[in-house]
């Protein structure tokens, strides 16, 4: 039988019962057959107490130390995991990502991985043990540093891993059953999804869900690694991640309308006023951000009013780069001659995302009109093929995905959803 690539995330190796627990998941599929390849978390909430470590020590620490500090939690985990494998009477071997061959670049706290070479994993799975490779980290080609992967980084490991071994599978064992049409704790009635095709998922992570690393479904795509995304705390099947909506299409399957409903607490707004409306404004102020290493979501840019010729600009961004982005755009002012910059980090974005709402006329107006009869004002409006996204005051962002999903019929007749485990911090 074929390898099986598995993915616990902090929630489920949280402490020495869920870390036995999960060795002895392990160890079935291992029983059942199979060669069993298996990235981990770090436990619990190791990693934000890690990161409140060094801020307490420094408030700006250097981002090679905090990798540095960050890639021990999975260390622990990954010694932990395979030392209560081998309790059970079989052996495992774990490996950092370094020794595990994931490859990134040598962008500090948010590398991608260039490349998997996995001898090492393969000459362990050949000697017969079960191979533990810790999350969320690689080491740079050029630089040689140790870096991670992102928050959630985890999951990119263990596709990446899935991809270079050739895995008929990539297991990705969470803290609730699949994937939700809503995050049950916002929208209680949220319904598990049997299936979802890569190109819903990616919307679905893109704009908040945090079922899954935004990476860990690019990369799938890619390689065309089916996820499937289920609990460790019970035996239910969980959401399949596979298939394009090209697929849906040529299928003549039907594509259901909605396949859920996504938010978003983490970005910010920024607004640039009264910007001279002529050629290569934009292109100015957007490279001046791109050299800062600055992920744009949405732009919006208003007609200019007739009189004055000026116009105003706005865009979201993460708000761990707000500070970041209004210095660089301070120091644009003059070449540019704005007026001046406006920052609100007291927003939200909520999501609606379906594959068939590419043929389906009104999908637009039904959302906007569950939006307004939650008594929520739009700020932003963004679109792609299969996705709507509105950006809303902060605190309306709950209302109005509760609205959203029942107008869409999305609600379960019961409450679906367990949450097993974690502290959603
Ligand atoms: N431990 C890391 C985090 O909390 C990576 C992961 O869990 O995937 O973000
Ligand atoms: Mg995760």
């Amino acid at each position: 039988m074929g390898i099986v690539v598995q993915k616990y995330g902090g929630s489920s190796v949280a402490d020495p019962d869920a870390i036995k627990r999960v060795a002895r998941r392990i160890v079935e599929a291992k029983k059942a057959g199979h060669d069993v390849v298996v990235a981990v978390s770090a436990m619990g909430d190791t990693t934000d107490e890690l990161l409140d470590k060094a801020n307490a020590v420094s408030p700006q620490p250097p981002a090679r130390e905090l990798d540095m500090l960050l890639t021990a939690g999975e260390r622990i985990s990954m010694a932990l995991v395979a030392m209560a494998i081998s309790d059970l009477g079989y052996s495992a071997q774990s490996f950092t990502g370094s020794q595990a061959g994931v490859i990134t670049d040598s962008v500090h706290g948010k590398a991608k991985i260039i490349d998997v070479t996995p001898g090492r994993i393969e000459s362990a799975i050949a000697d017969g043990h079960i191979v533990i490779v810790a999350g969320f980290q690689g080491v740079s080609q050029d630089t040689k540093e140790i870096t991670t992967l992102g928050r959630g980084g985890t999951d990119t490991t263990a596709v990446a891993l899935a991809a270079a071994l050739k895995a008929d599978v990539c297991e990705i064992y969470t803290d609730v059953d699949g994937v939700f049409t809503a995050d049950p704790r916002v929208a209680a009635k949220a319904r598990k999804l049997d299936r979802v095709t890569y190109e819903e998922m990616l919307e679905l992570a893109a704009c908040g869900s945090k079922i899954l690393h935004l990476r860990c479904v690019e990369y799938a795509r890619r390689y065309d690694i089916p996820i499937h995304v289920r609990s460790s705390f019970s035996n239910l099947e969980g959401t399949v991640v596979t298939g394009s909506i090209e697929d849906l299409q040529e299928n003549t399957m039907e594509a259901a309308i909605i396949a859920g409903i996504a938010h978003d607490r983490s970005e910010a707004k920024v607004t640039v006023v009264g910007v001279p409306d002529k050629v290569g404004e934009a292109a100015r102020i957007f490279t001046a951000l791109a050299d800062a290493q600055i992920n744009l979501d949405m732009i919006v840019q208003n007609v200019s009013a007739a009189a004055t010729n000026l116009t105003d600009i706005s865009f979201t961004l993460p708000r761990t780069d707000g500070q970041t982005a209004m210095a660089t755009l301070a120091g644009l002012q003059a070449e540019v001659g704005f007026d001046q910059l406006l920052y609100n980090d007291k927003i939200g974005k909520v999501s609606l995302i379906g594959a068939g709402m590419r043929s389906h006329p009104g999908v637009t107006a039904k959302f906007f009109s569950s939006i307004a009869d939650a008594g929520v004002n739009l700020e932003m409006i963004s679109t792609s093929e299969i996705r709507i996204s509105v950006v809303v005051a902060e605190d309306d962002v709950d209302a109005a995905v509760q609205s959203a999903h029942t107008a869409f019929d999305l609600d379960a007749d019961e409450v679906e959803a367990v949450v097993y485990g974690g502290t959603g911090r």
